[in-house]
């Protein structure tokens, strides 16, 4: 693994390994209504078919935590409730077969509840995720930290993590969420050098896709610079599968993640002699079932075009209304423009059906 991440504890939920020197997991979670089975199963297999590896579904009340059973039956990734004040609904959701928690003991508030909850997710082997969200810090270590800051924040975390240790429960994954970047990032640093838990990281209220897509690869990509992080959601607004792309290409981008297609293709400038937006739109829809690791550049012009298509795996370089097709750095076909996308679709497929590229 690149950028020196500190190896945390692995902990597994349902079949998904959380942490240890295992690939950073993406996950998401469903918008739909919990007791909505129907449509709650169809989002989950929607986001599972995205790519998405761990789903988290919202419990508000006890009919949601029953309807964990049903939806279970219908899906293939493990599933986390996320609770809150209601430590029953918990206990409703361990009986049902959930594989995962995620709970704010804080806001759950008397003792003796969280109690009950971590003696059930123990017997059972549940994993808990502590969630401390800056906008719910108690007010004692609001003023004990002088505000809300990194530092409040990793107190509670810490608070809460005693918590648990002290009923000798380990199973613990962590998430510090504020929607401001700089102290979340300064959050998580602490914390990472503090626990050997395995960390949730994300950018919370990130927003709508756009802007939001940019806050979250910012903060979750800075931190996974830094090592930091085993398991990521993107929160944008709207339909979650976006957050699981989204999750995709942050990692793909670090190369923390290589299957599927990565497309190179240049800005564009005044040397541009090709409709090279549409090209390299064209191609992305036409690969996007690969999901073997693959680079294809679609560059403009011979400035630079040919260098970067030569080190892609696939490559076209435009021209003057015609372009140069490369495949490993070999020159395999020249051809007007409107034949270059085909062309190379045409050869990717051949290949993979000969057995690869
Ligand atoms: Fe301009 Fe060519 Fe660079 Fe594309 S590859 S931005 S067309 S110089």
């Amino acid at each position: 693994m690149k950028y020196n991440r500190i190896i945390k504890k692995a902990i597994a939920i349902g079949e998904v390994i959380v942490g240890g020197n295992n690939p950073i997991v993406v996950q998401s979670m469903t918008n739909t209504d919990t007791r909505n089975v129907l449509a709650t199963v169809q989002q989950i297999n929607q986001l599972a078919d995205a790519g998405c590896q761990l789903v988290r579904v919202a419990v508000p009340d006890i009919e949601a935590a029953q309807a964990i059973k049903a939806i279970q039956k219908k899906i293939n990734i493990p599933l986390i409730a996320d609770i809150h004040f209601d430590y029953r609904l918990a206990i409703e959701a361990l009986l049902n077969g959930i594989d995962g928690l995620r709970i704010n003991p804080g806001n759950i508030q008397e003792q003796d509840k969280v109690k009950l909850i971590v003696e059930k997710a123990k017997e059972r082997l549940i994993p808990i995720r502590i969630g401390v969200n800056a906008g719910s810090l108690s007010q004692n270590i609001i003023n004990e930290y002088n505000g809300i800051n990194a530092q409040a924040i990793v107190a509670s975390a810490c608070e809460h993590i005693k918590l648990l240790e002290d009923l000798d429960f380990d199973l613990i994954k962590v998430s510090l969420k504020s929607s401001k970047i700089p102290i979340m990032l300064e959050a998580y640093e602490i914390l990472n050098k503090k626990i050997i838990y395995p960390l949730h990281i994300g950018v919370t209220e990130a927003g709508l896709p756009g802007y939001g897509t940019i806050k979250s690869a910012v903060g979750i990509g800075a931190l996974l610079a830094k090592g930091i992080g085993d398991t990521l959601r993107v929160s944008l607004t709207g339909d979650p599968v976006s957050e699981v792309e989204v999750g995709f290409q942050i990692l793909k981008s670090l190369e923390l993640y290589e299957n599927g297609v990565e497309i190179i293709a240049c800005p564009t400038c005044g040397r541009t002699e090709v409709n090279l937006a549409l090209m390299a739109k064209q191609v992305e829809d036409a690969l996007k079932f690969i999901k073997k690791p693959l680079r294809v550049a679609v560059m403009g012009c011979v400035v630079n075009g040919p260098g970067e298509a030569k080190e892609a795996d696939y490559g076209i370089a435009g021209g003057n209304g015609k372009g140069i097709i490369f495949k490993k750095g070999e020159i395999v076909a020249i051809l007007p423009e409107e034949m270059l996308v085909e062309k190379l679709i045409l050869i990717i497929k051949e290949d993979l059906e000969n057995g690869g590229y």
